[in-house]
């Protein structure tokens, strides 16, 4: 019998190793986030719940845990606020298949 596993069982089999001190992405200008953006898209289409409103209207980024789908890169399309890409070789999502 198949065993259904759900996204979030799926998510943790992942792994990251993380580049300590070298984010591979970066909020620009963090104070737009509470002034300027009206919808704070990336606080909810982010997989890995990376980004944070914050109760302040603020907006936290942690991206230890990145899948790098470049969801975040794409939605902030409004003040194209996000500075992204590859986190150097050998650091990053390691996905496992099957
Ligand atoms: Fe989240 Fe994808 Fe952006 Fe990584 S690239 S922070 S997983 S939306």
């Amino acid at each position: 019998m198949n065993a259904a596993v759900n996204v979030e069982e799926k998510l943790f089999q992942n792994r990251y190793r993380v580049d300590a001190g070298r984010p591979h992405i970066r909020i620009k200008q963090p104070d737009l986030c509470r002034t300027e953006c009206g919808t704070q898209s990336c606080t909810y289409v982010c997989p890995a719940s990376c980004y944070k409103a914050e109760g302040n209207g603020s907006v936290t980024l942690i991206t230890d845990g990145c899948l790098e789908c470049g969801s975040c890169r794409i939605i902030c399309n409004e003040h194209a606020n996000v500075a992204w890409e590859y986190p150097r070789g050998g650091y990053g999502v390691l996905f496992k298949f099957g």
